[in-house]
């Protein structure tokens, strides 16, 4: 299975690169994730000329009703503003970013938070939003999937993650050939999975790429909603109907036919399904059991499917546990 690039922050590898010289390494990211993806590491503040340690750092708002106009300051010297720096830094990291399938960054940081970043007025907290490197990387790349650490640890949000930074990083490796054959090629490679987390918007993407002239726009447009769908809410009766619908009809998603053994071992798969529906409800069990009983079964020919094999087996563990 391929490795997607996925950016991280480097405190959460290890680095001793924080505000006070400190580092926050995580063991999930870096014993559990790393040796599955490329990890690329990024410390916006010291890639933006700020030293180790150095005085910390906050966002501003400069009007107290509204997060429109931010900028990152130094908590005990607001003259200290780092916004064009950091502007600068972000600029000349973009071509690196061309492939980058995922960020995972630092919760609660001005520069890396996602969502949970404390932005003040001069004299307090007004809300709490992405910090300013995430702002501008959301931007940039909004088909990227963005998580801190917090929410890498909670299963749901885990798969969700991993699921669609997989799926960016196959579509990177198709990006050798010519850019129509590369979508449809990753389409059909991903339909069923697609059906099932939402069969409408998966009709809707597939009409769009029939109707429309395929150019880099058109990527980009579809790229972003794949990147929407795949981290969706799991529902287990949309992806039963999805899984029993490519049993009927596995023409319509595969070029080879299914043999007449793999039909039926399929079936019975679809059925034990089935009946642990409360039990599947969590995405990483139902794809986990699934991905771990094509493989019992050895229907190699099924590993090609995304639907199968959305990221590596190994990965699919729950609460630590393994499926
Ligand atoms: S949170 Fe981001 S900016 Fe802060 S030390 Fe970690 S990597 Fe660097």
């Amino acid at each position: 299975m391929i490795k997607p690039q996925v950016a991280i922050s480097s405190c959460l590898l290890g680095e001793q690169v924080r505000y006070d010289g400190q580092h926050k390494r995580s063991p999930l990211v870096v014993d559990q994730l790393s040796p599955f993806i490329k990890p690329i590491s990024i410390c916006p503040e010291v890639g933006s000329g700020m030293s180790v340690p150095r005085a910390p750092i906050q966002m501003v708002s400069k009007d107290p009703h509204s997060v429109n106009t931010i900028s990152l300051q130094q908590v005990d010297s607001p003259f200290q503003d780092f916004s064009a720096d950091m502007e600068e830094y972000f600029r000349k990291q973009t071509d690196r970013h061309k492939f980058t399938a995922g960020l995972i960054s630092k919760s609660r940081s001005p520069s890396c938070g996602v969502t949970d970043t404390p932005v003040f007025t001069e004299s307090k907290k007004i809300a709490s939003g992405s910090g300013y490197f995430v702002r501008l990387f959301q931007q940039k790349f909004p088909q990227v999937p963005v998580i801190d650490e917090n929410k890498l640890s909670i299963d749901e949000e885990r798969h969700r993650f991993l699921t669609c930074s997989f799926a960016l990083g196959r579509f990177y490796s198709f990006k050798q050939l010519d850019r129509k054959i590369a979508l449809s090629s990753f389409h059909s490679q991903h339909l069923l999975l697609f059906q099932s987390i939402d069969a409408d918007k998966s009709e809707r993407l597939s009409a769009f790429l029939a109707q429309s002239t395929v150019d880099k726009g058109c990527e980009h447009d579809y790229l972003v909603e794949v990147s929407k769908l795949l981290q969706q809410p799991f529902d287990i009766q949309t992806a039963l109907a999805a899984f029993e619908h490519f049993i009927a009809q596995p023409n319509q998603f595969t070029k080879k036919k299914l043999d007449n053994t793999s039909h039926v071992a399929l079936s019975q798969l679809l059925e034990r399904l089935k009946y642990r529906t409360e039990d599947l409800s969590d995405p990483c069990m139902f794809y986990g059991s699934i991905t771990k009983e094509v493989n019992a079964l050895q229907l190699n020919e099924l590993k090609q499917n995304a639907f199968f094999a959305p990221y590596p087996d190994k990965l699919m563990w729950r609460n630590r546990e393994e499926i």
